[in-house]
């Protein structure tokens, strides 16, 4: 959940990483690079991965060092990707809860906006105005009915987890795939679901290829899960 810092804020700026490399898909790495160059942190506050996850990176207290002449009162958030149309709607996911969070948090008394609107650059290369619906003033346009609730994937209590079936997107679906050895893309799609009712089967649940918290809990108390090769 987002909690507002104690210092002023009244916008909020977008950025991608410029790479598509899974290796880079991090804030350690972003971290990495951004030392390299003398800073004591990352710029960002916020780091969104392909597969959805929010991973935090500077403190929201400090300022951030992302947009030259444009960091004091701002909150910065870097979504992983190059090409545009390697963005996951995952992330897109993510990024519309995160906003309506903040948009909520500030009344709605602040804007949003992508890098390139105060540099000479590209960043981002998605279609920021289109995917958080914005006003030609840099208002939000969405409504918290629009958007899933940010499930804390950190705390791994099976109650807490949302019900998850073929369709749902979003970090859970993420951390599901990972526990299941699939490819994290945060999309609940045939793959994912053949796998959850092999996992049932296995552990004698009720093979319904619906993810419950009867089913979280088997696959959260499992450190190492079987691959299931059909
Ligand atoms: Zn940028």
């Amino acid at each position: 959940m987002f909690t507002k810092p104690n210092r002023d804020v009244d916008r909020v700026f977008l950025h991608c990483s410029a790479s598509d490399n899974p290796s880079h898909d991090n804030v350690a790495t972003m971290r990495q690079w951004h030392k390299a160059r003398g800073w004591s942190d990352v710029g960002y506050h916020l780091f969104i991965r392909k597969s959805g996850q929010l991973e935090a990176g500077r403190p929201l207290e400090k300022t951030p060092a992302a947009q030259r002449g444009n960091n004091r009162g701002t909150i910065a958030i870097c979504l992983h990707g190059l090409d545009e149309e390697k963005f996951t709607e995952a992330q897109f996911d993510t990024l519309r809860s995160l906003c309506v969070q903040i948009n909520n948090a500030y009344k709605g008394d602040l804007t949003f906006h992508g890098h390139r609107e105060v540099a000479a650059k590209a960043c981002p290369v998605f279609d920021y105005k289109a995917v958080l619906k914005l006003d030609r003033f840099g208002r939000l346009g969405l409504t918290g009915a629009a958007v899933q609730d940010l499930v804390d994937t950190d705390t791994r209590v099976p109650d807490d987890m949302p019900v998850l079936r073929r369709g749902c997107r979003g970090p859970a679906v993420a951390l599901l795939q990972k526990q299941l050895l699939l490819k994290d893309d945060g999309i609940f799609g045939p793959r994912t679901e053949d796998t959850v009712r092999d996992f049932q089967s296995a552990h004698g649940l009720a093979r319904d290829g619906v993810v419950g918290a009867m089913t979280w809990k088997k696959i959260l108390d499992n450190d190492h899960i079987e691959h299931f090769d059909e």
